[in-house]
């Protein structure tokens, strides 16, 4: 057992179940591809994380990452997904993750004192999480049910259209600051979550529609899979006055592993040095604070460096971190320790 095991902000195992690539059983036995299973989890000291519930589009509007290793690209985004398609894929993605615990892969979070338990456990903590919000109905119906079901977390967009507003494309270079923010429905969504303590996540959405979430809430601001503009400049990333605004909110940012978010040349190839991850590590620390900095890995989501490979690969990027001069008291808060700090400042336990 570690003494710095992670927590971690986001990933999308949950998809590949959903998509029939892999079975619970085979997450709880091992896998032979991808990112995360829960031997590598026990090898790599991956605790657990928000597992994120992604409506994909059809198969032929798939976001295309090939087109992210040029040296410009602006990737057209996918027509919206219709309610009902959306409603039900959500639904089985809260029931794939109600298979992960049955099989003894992951036990569902609800608190963080939920977590601070489940971190050394043999199964990964599993803090749902519904990324792009189409499932849910004007009403809320849904997002009362799911939250019943243990739902904790939500963005109301992945960076496609939806009911809720507007999300931040993938353009590289370019600022988020690409269109308008949240709809009316969007802000109705925001306040619904804030009166039921589910956590906002910044990530996906542009310029405005940040203002608009900070204008509404009252919690914490978060974005769980994030990185710098100021050493990537790239739309999905964080611009200075994104993070002030994070750091006067005491929220904070899971840093991104995806490499198109992490290079400096915005490209998704994953053949480069983790000196890349540090110099995120350290514009983060400077503005936000070392209370306000945690990992966000996009796992089994993204192209992630070589030098990090899959979750047992975690204490390889944690010995970068300790002999980039992070010790032991920071080592805890970006593992772990401020994670469970802001959740449980948004989920009041
Ligand atoms: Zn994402």
């Amino acid at each position: 057992m570690t003494d710095f095991p992670v927590f971690d902000g986001h990933n999308d195992l949950i998809l590949r179940l959903l998509r029939g690539e892999v079975t619970a059983a085979g997450v709880a036995a091992g896998l032979p591809d991808g990112h995360i299973d829960k031997p590598r989890a026990r090898a790599g000291g991956f605790g657990g994380g928000m597992f994120a519930i992604f409506v994909p589009s059809p198969e032929d509007k798939a976001l295309r990452h090939d087109e992210m290793r040029n040296a410009s690209y602006e990737i057209p985004l996918p027509d919206p997904v219709p309610e009902a398609e959306a409603a039900g894929w959500t639904a089985r993605g809260v029931d794939a993750l109600e298979d992960l615990a049955a099989a003894g892969a992951v036990r569902i979070c609800r608190t963080a004192t939920e977590i601070e338990a489940a971190l050394p456990a043999e199964e990964m903590a599993a803090v749902i999480h519904i990324e792009g919000a189409e499932g849910i109905d004007r009403d809320f119906a849904r997002l009362h049910d799911w939250h019943a079901r243990g739902l904790r977390s939500l963005g109301p967009v992945w960076s496609r259209e939806t009911l809720w507003g507007h999300g931040v494309p993938f353009r590289y270079p370019s600022d988020p600051d690409t269109g308008p923010g949240l709809t009316e429905a969007g802000k109705a969504l925001i306040a619904e979550c804030n009166r039921l303590k589910i956590m906002v996540d910044l990530s996906h959405l542009n310029a405005a529609g940040v203002e608009d979430v900070a204008r509404i809430t009252d919690a914490p601001l978060v974005a769980t899979h994030s990185n710098a503009w100021a050493v990537c400049p790239h739309s999905r990333n964080l611009t200075d006055r994104q993070l002030d605004m994070i750091r006067d909110s005491d929220g904070m940012v899971g840093i991104n592993f995806a490499s198109a978010f992490l290079r400096p040349d915005g490209r998704m190839e994953a053949e480069f040095g983790l000196d890349i991850v540090m110099r995120h590590l350290d514009h983060l620390l400077t503005r936000l604070g070392e209370d306000r900095v945690g990992l966000g890995s996009d796992f089994d989501g993204a192209l992630v460096p070589d030098g990090i490979g899959d979750c047992a690969g975690l204490p390889d990027l944690l010995d970068a971190f300790r002999s980039h001069g992070v010790g032991d008291a920071l080592m805890t808060r970006i593992t772990h320790g401020n994670w469970l700090r802001v959740l449980r400042r948004t989920w009041g336990e």
